[in-house]
């Protein structure tokens, strides 16, 4: 039996499960429906509803908005995050005062040449405010359709993207623009979900690529780890009889920058020569392993008990503390890793 298209599948089965109660959707005015996306760009739904519904209370039209000093703006946003969407909110209503006489423009085009509005949320604005049938690609929209199309890697490479909006494109109905928009926002969000997808009760099923393949784990594709370089180091864990600990302060620039730390070095010889000490004497105990941003430390201590009270090492820069004077100091987090596997 053939298949009906895609779109009238996933409309007829939003007339019946959909959300049809936003507050966006009543009336679905272009800049209410401006003022979601923005909002809805990097936030769930349920949280959103509050902010919008005071948003609106304070600046129920554009006018208002541009008019508003920026601070009140913030202020309405704040608990929302990614702050510079309200910035952009604000910048794009003095513009569109500006320059399109205070209405937003209706081009998909023309909205996106404005501050915060990428193509996806033109396009959403455009098909739900003006219920023309437009392709979106935002987060819901993309998993649906790399499932259902069996779009292989990750949507952050341009020729996946560029599948995808083909993907999109080909799957629009010829009406019901607005409804289409929010349906595969919908279904992306309660049917079609990123951990786990309920196929059963999913409209677009039957000809599911990614499910029929058994491919859905892979679907979409994440973004490739990049490879951080492993970086060895050795730090001297040396203890005086009287169970203090030499330490060094860091420079003030770089990693750990301005705080004590166990004096370190790219290897056991030259820390044991920068000291006078035998290497053999010293023991080399289990690496920790420190993540940064765009590097991972492999750190070997390197353990010595001196007898009596240690009176070496003791340039500037340099200095013994006690276990009570240690609890003082800020420590970078695998010194205090090091020492709490070592007490
Ligand atoms: Fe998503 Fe499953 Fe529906 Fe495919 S069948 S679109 S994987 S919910």
């Amino acid at each position: 039996m053939s298949q009906a298209p895609f779109a009238e599948r996933l409309l007829a089965w939003w007339d019946r499960h959909g959300r049809h109660d936003l507050p966006w959707q009543h009336p679905r005015t272009p800049y209410r429906v401006w003022v979601s996306e923005v909002m809805l760009q990097q936030t769930q739904v349920a949280t959103v509803m509050p902010y919008f519904e005071r948003w609106m209370a304070r600046f129920p039209d554009l006018p208002r908005l541009a008019q508003a000093p920026e601070d009140e703006v913030l202020a309405h946003w704040a608990g929302l995050g990614y702050y510079a969407r309200a910035r952009n909110l604000h910048a794009t209503a003095r513009r569109v005062m500006e320059t399109h006489g205070g209405e937003l423009p209706a081009d998909p085009e023309a909205l996106a040449a404005l501050p915060g509005i990428g193509e996806s949320t033109a396009n959403a604005i455009v098909s739900q405010a003006h219920d023309r049938p437009l392709p979106i690609l935002d987060g819901n929209a993309k998993r649906v359709l790399a499932r259902h199309a069996a779009i292989e890697g990750w949507p952050g490479r341009s020729a996946v993207l560029r599948a995808l909006w083909e993907a999109a494109a080909v799957r629009l109905p010829s009406e019901r623009g607005a409804d289409y928009t929010q349906a595969i926002m919908d279904l992306g969000a309660t049917v079609c979900s990123a951990a786990r997808p309920a196929c059963l009760h999913c409209p677009v099923q039957a000809d599911c690529q990614g499910r029929i393949s058994g491919r859905l784990e892979a679907l979409p594709g994440r973004k490739p780890r990049r490879e951080v370089p492993v970086k060895r180091r050795y730090m001297l864990l040396w203890r005086d009889g009287r169970g203090r600990l030499l330490l060094e302060r860091r420079p003030p620039r770089g990693i750990w920058g301005g705080l004590w730390c166990l004096p370190e070095d790219d290897g056991a010889a030259p820390l044991a020569e920068r000291f006078g000490l035998d290497p053999a004497a010293l023991e080399h105990l289990s690496p920790v392993e420190h993540r940064l941003t765009h590097r991972h430390l492999r750190i070997t201590p390197l353990a010595l008990c001196s007898e009596g009270e240690e009176e070496r090492a003791t340039d500037e820069g340099l200095g013994w503390f006690s276990p009570n004077d240690i609890l003082e100091l800020g420590l970078p987090r695998p010194v205090l890793r090091i020492l709490d596997a070592t007490q």
